[in-house]
């Protein structure tokens, strides 16, 4: 099995000789992993290098102000233009995911490639030996600071201009929930410092991403939590499951379901919540939690998934009714973790 290397390797030949780069990260990307991925791309291009950004998916359409997104290729979309980049890279960049399968179809191109693959991310449980460079590290907020942390360490710093600063701000921003979560570290919110004194206008990115919904999307959020959300006091948990023709009904696209999985930890004692969407091919899983319920080992044992220890996702190929049927199952089985009510700062003392 190969080693992987330390990304610090990379460092040094960063401005040797100009390469064809690709940047790639997780299918349906969220803003961390296009943040993370443009940002890293307006850095490189200052370098003389030859970048293209391909996502395995579309994505949703309230990250289009992202600067150069336009310029981003979709490997389901235009699978040819993008094959033929993605074979011609001598570089490939993998942020914001670790196994290969979280791309989809572009997976089997990747494994196979026979370029030099760097990975910077910050999830659990990486395939090391499908890289050859790189940085895997969940204790970090977002990719988007992982990347930040690469430009600098790199010393190109100065390199941060405005592009890069508005694309990562928008991953470390989405990834800690708007610097809540423990993850937000005093480092997160020196980089932020840095961003504002380069002349990043945080509260123009805010509205990009918050406020750039359309009507019908607050309106399927309102019947969702009237219709299709379900508490369970007993394992301070919640799950929302949503099937098929509520997606149609509302005329949802991707990105439009971010952060429902969030509404049920607001009521008081919810420890847990789940959010399951029937889609075409599958019934994909979200899990959240708050403290110490680790939801990364729950969506590997029931869900085929993974993620971080307060986020993860999964999917299954069950009915939208088995699927439920097999979380319920799960959360009988978790009933102790579940109930285990200590705070986070209790556990650490
Ligand atoms: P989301 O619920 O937003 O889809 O995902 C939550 C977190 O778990 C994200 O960081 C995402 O990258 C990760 N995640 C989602 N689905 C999967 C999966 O199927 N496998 C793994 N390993 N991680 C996932
Ligand atoms: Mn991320």
């Amino acid at each position: 099995m190969l080693q992987l290397k330390s990304i610090t390797e990379v460092y040094g030949l960063l401005d040797r000789e100009k390469r064809r780069v690709v940047i790639t990260m997780h299918q349906k990307p969220d803003a961390d992993a296009l943040g993370s991925s443009l940002g890293l791309y307006h850095f490189l291009v200052q370098l003389g290098h030859e970048v293209t950004v391909i996502s395995p998916t579309n994505w949703p359409r309230f990250l289009n102000w992202m600067p150069d997104s336009a310029k981003v290729l979709d490997f389901e979309g235009m699978n040819e233009k993008a094959l033929k980049v993605l074979q011609e890279a001598e570089w490939i960049f993998c942020l914001d995911f670790n196994v290969m399968a979280r791309t989809k179809k572009m997976g089997t191109f990747l494994e196979e490639h026979p370029g030099t693959k760097i990975l910077i991310d910050h999830h659990e449980a990486p395939s090391e030996a499908q890289f050859t460079y790189g940085v895997c590290d969940p204790s970090k907020s977002s990719t988007a600071e992982m990347v930040y942390d690469f430009i600098v360490h790199s010393g190109h710093g100065d390199l941060i201009n405005i592009q890069v600063a508005e694309c990562l701000y928008a991953g470390v921003m989405t990834d800690t929930g708007s610097f809540r979560f423990p993850a937000t570290t005093a480092s997160v919110h020196r980089m932020i410092a840095d961003l504002k004194d380069r002349g990043l206008n945080h509260t123009r990115i805010h509205e990009n991403v918050y406020d750039n919904f359309l009507e019908n999307r607050l309106r399927f959020i309102g019947y969702i939590l009237l219709n299709r959300m379900e508490i369970y006091y007993e394992y301070n948990a919640a799950l929302i499951s949503i099937p098929k023709s509520d997606l149609l009904k509302f005329e949802i696209q991707t990105g439009d379901t971010e952060g429902l999985v969030n509404y049920p930890l607001g009521i008081q004692g919810i420890r847990m919540a789940a959010l399951v969407i029937d889609r075409d091919e599958e019934r994909k899983w979200s899990f959240r939690s708050k403290g110490n319920f680790d939801t990364n080992s729950f969506a590997r044992k029931y869900f085929n998934g993974g993620g971080h220890f307060n986020a993860s996702g999964g999917r299954t190929y069950e009915t939208l009714p088995q699927t439920v049927a097999t979380f319920k199952k799960a959360l009988q089985e978790n009933v102790q973790a579940l109930q285990n009510e200590y705070p986070i700062s209790i556990i650490n003392e």
